[in-house]
């Protein structure tokens, strides 16, 4: 509209200033080229309008297009607080969460996991016998064929920070406390929102970062539930952590995994 403004304004000084003094005939021809003016302008405006519906429908569509591939599936057994078994079809399928890794339940060489039961009964009571969504990241499987899976509980839309946060049991797990964050590449999309969510449940004390004591189970390096560095357990900074809030890491990559970083101090590596 504002590109109309200055000839109308223009036109109508020159009918009511100008045209006074002229005879009778030119003042019609005048007012018409005013109204002609005014209705192309209203027309140009119209245009305007319509011209951003046109993007924010693009907009839409590019963002249907990315829209978040997900396989229908039933949960029909928990083997452990992140590893379920689904049927699809007819095929029936192992399903390990991706990006998540809770205590160990049911592993036959390493010790239980303080937290390990709390999740698993979490994961039984949220999935066993529910209707998911199954979305794959870059690497269908694992080396042990198991499918590596984001667990949807409702079909999702555009993955959004809330839409994760309330319907991804991925990130539900590491929210409450149940799972600490594991990456594993390729498979990172939700990585920085998983991150995220760590902080979070750590700040908050949830799940397993609120009990005494949870994870110390040895390992080649030390770290504090209060703080995202890993240390040899024989640092300066190591031996100020709490032993209620010890972690251990088998190493350097079960620390990376857990979204932990090299002390600049004592230098693990
Ligand atoms: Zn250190």
């Amino acid at each position: 509209m504002e590109n109309t403004l200055m000839p109308v304004l223009l036109l109508t000084i020159f009918f009511a200033v100008i045209l006074p003094g002229i005879n009778k005939k030119p003042r019609v021809v005048a007012g018409a080229v005013i109204c002609f003016a005014l209705i192309t302008g209203c027309n140009y405006a119209q245009t305007g309008q319509n011209n951003q519906a046109t993007d924010n429908q693009v907009i839409e569509n590019q963002a249907n297009n990315g829209q978040i591939n997900v396989v229908p599936a039933k949960v029909i057994s928990v083997v452990d607080g992140d590893t379920v078994g689904v049927r699809m079809g007819q095929a029936e399928e192992r399903v390990r969460l991706i990006g998540v890794d809770t205590p160990e339940t049911k592993h036959p060489t390493r010790s239980v996991g303080a937290y390990g039961p709390e999740a698993s009964s979490f994961t039984k009571s949220e999935l066993n016998g529910k209707s998911v969504f199954l979305e794959f990241d870059v690497s269908e499987r694992d080396k042990y064929g198991r499918m590596l899976a984001y667990v949807w509980l409702e079909k999702p839309l555009l993955g959004s920070n809330s839409e994760i946060r309330s319907k991804m049991f991925n990130a539900v797990l590491l929210l409450n406390g149940y799972a600490q964050l594991m990456t594993v590449p390729p498979n990172v999309k939700y990585v920085d929102y998983f991150k995220d969510l760590q902080a979070q449940a750590r700040k908050d004390g949830n799940g397993l970062w609120g009990l005494t004591g949870a994870g110390s189970l040895g390992g080649k390096y030390i770290g504090s539930k209060k703080s995202d560095k890993y240390h040899y357990p024989d640092c300066e900074w190591a031996k100020k952590i709490l032993p209620e809030n010890v972690i251990w890491f088998k190493d350097v990559s079960d620390a990376n995994a857990h979204g932990y970083k090299p002390c600049g101090i004592c230098r693990p590596e």
